[in-house]
């Protein structure tokens, strides 16, 4: 089976602020591991499909255009249970109901500068990885200390 993956955006609230070592850390430190790794200004047409599923809702067109108005990191993390974990990392949407511990909970206040985006189960990950990424910009690696993060 292959290995787990998801893919993790710092939206350019997170780089302007200038918090990006922050966030790739608490990934890093976690356990998981990256596979995948680029900063770009997301085109119009990639942030409609990325937030094609919003399309409808009142926030949609102020959301396009944050997520297009800078850098953009994009990510993709790997490991058994990464999806889930990640949004336990990341905490709830709104910053203020996120728990202290989280990425929102500790870094950010408002719903619409949350900083972080991530999948939000197995069939998105693989659309969002798809979409951001390019089978080659994704790199197969062992990380040397592997055999003291899992068991398996
Ligand atoms: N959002 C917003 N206003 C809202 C709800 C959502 O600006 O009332 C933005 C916010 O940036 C959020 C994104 O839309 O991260 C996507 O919403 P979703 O419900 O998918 O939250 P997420 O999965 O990012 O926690």
């Amino acid at each position: 089976m292959a290995a787990e993956r998801t893919f993790i955006a710092i939206k350019p609230d997170g780089v302007q602020r200038g918090i990006v070592g922050e966030i790739i850390s608490r990934f890093e430190r976690k356990g998981f591991k990256l596979v995948g790794l680029k900063q770009l200004i997301p085109s119009q047409s990639l942030a409609e499909q990325h937030y094609a599923v919003h399309k409808e809702r009142p926030f949609f067109s102020t959301l396009v255009n944050f997520i297009t108005s800078g850098p953009v990191v994009a990510m993709v993390w790997e490991g058994e249970g990464v999806i889930l974990s990640a949004r336990k990392l990341i905490g709830a949407t709104n910053p203020l109901q996120s728990e202290p511990g989280t990425i929102r909970g500790d870094l950010a206040i408002d719903i619409g500068r949350n900083i972080i985006h991530g999948s939000d189960g197995p069939e998105t990950a693989l659309s969002e990885i798809a979409l951001w990424f390019e089978v080659s910009e994704v790199t197969d690696w062992i990380p040397s200390d592997y055999s003291w993060r899992t068991e398996k």
